[in-house]
């Protein structure tokens, strides 16, 4: 059987947690499983690079700021290895590129189009644990590319489907998913396990423990994943699996509440209300690259309406130099930008079958004096937008209303 462990940036963060994460690995592949770690770079390092580019050059070209990051997860998984030797466990350090993972060329959130497997298979026929540099692959044109902030997740679902891997195991600094990030909300429940769906819907809206296309990948090829601290004695249970199928909670059916601070909005007020307003606003913010999330438009009054959209933070420079000649061209009368809202989402696939979680919802949140700027739905999910001094009191006013502390 082959299953794929990940290890995250704190779990590999010292020399003490490398030999300890060496510990479990060779524990593992001991079993007699076929084992290939994915690692992110240790701790912070890829905020330090980050710094380092921009203190160089305050836009540092896209193609060297890939290949700058992705010496990160080569340092880690060199050093991981090493202590795996050291244990008397065979092990062999791979890039991206030589555990044969191909992207595509849009560096800093470069896309997987394939994974050739031959190098890792035979590094396990010759007995070996692989371990692979999370977060990078090579472009068409042999070039770093990395897969966007948190992308080892992704690295290791991605090897995890191309090796037909048993499981993929997440290793983390919390013991699994939560009801919502415990460090928000210290009375967070840890799941047993959670809907693909909704850990997706989750994980698009801010939840950062998981890498939204990494929940995507194990959708897609049915792989369950297992998310666990990479502290908890292996082999001692516990961690949450998220996976297709999962029991419905009888009762509650808000399953978790996510936090995305990573929101900018923008405002165009009384823009003339004819056709073709919204495809020449989004059509260039879309050549440019941007992603445009929420999207609200106002009913029209007088044939003016406002119209308001979110891009995420890294994009706001770009959407404003963009959209403000726009907004001119339209004939708005105003457009204003705005950085202090964040997103506050209730998630859960049981919300589909019953009424009443969006007003609760608006009621908790009008009782605890927040106020809500817009409302965004889909079918498993309610999002509202507040102001950003109130998020994380939204967050645990929402846990209390749902009481999603309390065991189901
Ligand atoms: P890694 O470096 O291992 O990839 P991350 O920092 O990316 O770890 O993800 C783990 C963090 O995700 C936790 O420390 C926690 O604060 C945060 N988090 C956000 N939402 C949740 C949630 N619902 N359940 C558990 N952790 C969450
Ligand atoms: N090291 C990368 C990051 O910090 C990728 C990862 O950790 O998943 O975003
Ligand atoms: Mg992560």
């Amino acid at each position: 059987m082959t299953v794929v462990q990940k290890f995250g940036g704190t779990s590999v963060g010292s020399v003490e947690r490398l030999r300890n994460v060496a510990r479990r690995v060779a524990s593992r592949a001991a079993d007699g499983e076929q084992v290939a770690v994915v690692v992110s770079a240790m701790g912070k390092t890829t905020d330090d690079l980050l710094n380092l580019a921009r203190e160089i050059n305050p836009r540092p070209p896209r193609r060297e700021t890939d290949l700058l990051m992705a010496t990160g997860e080569m340092v880690s998984s060199a050093l991981l290895t090493m202590a795996l030797v050291e244990l008397g466990c065979p092990a062999v350090a791979l890039t991206g590129a030589q555990a044969g993972v191909f992207t595509d060329a849009t560096f800093g959130r470069a896309r997987i189009r394939g994974i050739d497997t031959w190098r890792v298979e035979e590094e396990f026929a010759e007995g070996h644990v692989v371990v692979v540099a999370g977060f990078q692959g090579q472009s068409p044109q042999g070039d770093y590319a990395t897969l966007g902030r948190g992308g080892s997740d992704t690295s290791a679902v991605a090897l995890g489907a191309a090796l037909r891997a048993s499981q993929v195991e997440i290793y983390t600094d919390v013991p699994g998913i939560y009801t919502t990030d415990p460090r928000i909300e210290p009375q967070a429940r840890c799941l047993q396990d959670i809907a693909s769906e909704e850990m997706l819907e989750a994980a698009a809206q801010g939840a950062g423990v998981m890498h939204p296309r990494a929940v995507e990948l194990g959708l897609l090829y049915d792989i369950p994943i297992l998310v666990a601290s990479s502290q908890a004695e292996f082999g001692s249970g516990g961690g949450t699996l998220i996976r297709r199928e999962v029991q419905m909670e009888p009762e509650n059916r808000v399953r978790t509440i996510a936090l995305d601070r990573d929101v900018a909005s923008v405002t165009l007020r009384h823009v003339p209300d004819r056709p073709g307003i919204a495809s020449q606003l989004f059509g260039p913010l879309a050549d440019a690259g941007i992603s445009v999330d929420t999207i609200v438009q106002n009913a029209s009054e007088l044939q003016l309406t406002d119209l308001t959209f979110t891009v995420s933070q890294s994009d706001w420079e770009e959407t404003r130099e963009i959209s403000r000649p726009l907004a001119e061209e339209l004939g708005a009368a105003d457009v204003l930008f705005k950085h202090d809202l964040v997103k506050v989402s209730l998630i859960g696939t049981g919300m589909q079958s019953g009424p009443g979680y969006a007003a609760t919802m608006f009621r908790s949140l009008s009782e605890a004096g927040i106020n809500i700027e817009l409302i965004t739905t889909s079918e498993i999910r309610i999002t509202c937008l507040v102001n950003a001094a109130h998020g994380e009191e939204a967050v645990r006013v929402l846990h209390a209303a749902f009481r999603l502390d309390e065991a189901v």
